[in-house]
């Protein structure tokens, strides 16, 4: 049988290996702040670039939870005890914003196919008639998990809710803690990453891996339903990092950023493209090559670019042949360590 070439030329023009994927050439992107911290050009250029911190995302979900906590969410005063009106108001607020959010991804990328695959990471599009998936079909797997994700994600925020209605939780708001309020909405995205990092080293515990998040890794190529397509012991980890807010001084405003972006973020970061692009010249880059690379070869790049907890702790893969080489070496070491031990 004639040997696959080693690499091919796409529709695009890009060049893609033998499995059909392709890379943009750059290295995986950490975020400088705490990467190259006496790099203060580099960090104002990220806090203040576009894309940088706060354009586009962090302005997009300030948006999203101004809209939620101001036209949709139940008034404090109901939210005093539990009853089912409430808690029902705000499921169908999160599974109605999960599917308009994740849907706009994958329309986009998927079913519209506005970029074809340009800029995407891996040659296929989302499996279908493979019996690995529920339903055979992976998007359909991906929503049904990803709906499970929303009823834990709006369990934790009634959760929250009640016991802010109560006055139980340390709380501040702007007018009285202007600083904190700012700093603390902030530090949301890196408390997340690292409460993430430390939840995936958990569960890429055997035992737990095995049970557990076997399931999430099902999806070696990637969508932005795939994002959320947890079993539920990892929802239950996952979205626990709105916990927080029980012990350090919060307004609602920052849990609702907690719990949203824990929700919707997924979707962007497994978009399983470099860039969004529009028309043929204006691109937006997305950056989401390290958790890709996290699918692709599941023992690296456990947490997220703006904590580089993998960077310090020797499991970052930068996305270069050289990064390839040697995480090959440590799995040849690992296996040969194995056969050891079982002889
Ligand atoms: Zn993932
Ligand atoms: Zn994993």
């Amino acid at each position: 049988m004639a040997k696959k070439p080693k690499t091919t030329i796409d529709e695009h023009g890009q060049t893609r290996d033998r499995r059909g994927e392709w890379r943009s050439g750059r290295p995986v992107y950490l975020e400088p702040l705490l990467n190259d911290p006496l790099n203060v050009k580099g960090i104002a250029k990220w806090l203040f670039g576009f894309p940088g911190f706060f354009a586009p995302w962090f302005a997009i979900y300030m948006l999203v939870i101004g809209i939620s906590y101001a036209f949709f969410t139940p008034s404090l005063d109901r939210m005093g005890s539990l009853s089912a009106d409430w808690i029902l108001e705000i499921i169908a607020r999160n599974v109605i914003l999960l599917t308009l959010w994740n849907g706009v991804f994958h329309l986009w990328f998927y079913r519209w196919r506005k970029q074809g695959r340009q800029k995407k990471y891996n040659a296929n599009w989302m499996s279908k008639n493979n019996p690995t998936f529920l339903f055979k079909d992976q998007v359909w797997d991906n929503m049904f998990w990803s709906y499970c994700g929303a009823l834990f994600w709006s369990a934790y925020e009634c959760g929250l809710w009640w016991a802010y209605a109560n006055d139980w939780l340390p709380y501040i708001d702007f007018s009285s803690n202007p600083v904190w309020f700012c700093l603390a909405m902030a530090l949301v995205p890196f408390w997340r990453n690292f409460h993430f990092y430390c939840i995936h080293r958990l569960i890429h515990w055997k035992p737990l891996y095995d049970r557990v998040h076997y399931l999430h890794h099902k999806n070696v190529n990637v969508g932005p339903w795939s994002g959320m397509a947890m079993h539920p012991v990892e929802h239950l980890l996952y979205f626990s990092c709105v916990l927080i807010h029980v012990v350090v001084p919060s307004h609602p405003l920052h849990m609702m950023f907690n719990a949203f972006q824990t929700g919707l973020g997924p979707a962007v970061s497994h978009s399983g493209f470099d860039e969004i692009v529009f028309g043929d010249e204006k691109s937006v880059r997305n950056d989401r090559y390290m958790h890709y690379l996290h699918h692709r070869y599941h023992n690296v790049n456990f947490g997220e670019s703006n904590v580089p907890l993998d960077k310090w702790f020797g499991s970052l893969h930068d996305g270069s042949p050289e990064s390839d080489l040697h995480f090959r070496e440590v799995h040849k070491k690992r296996v040969q360590g194995q056969q050891v031990d079982a002889s």
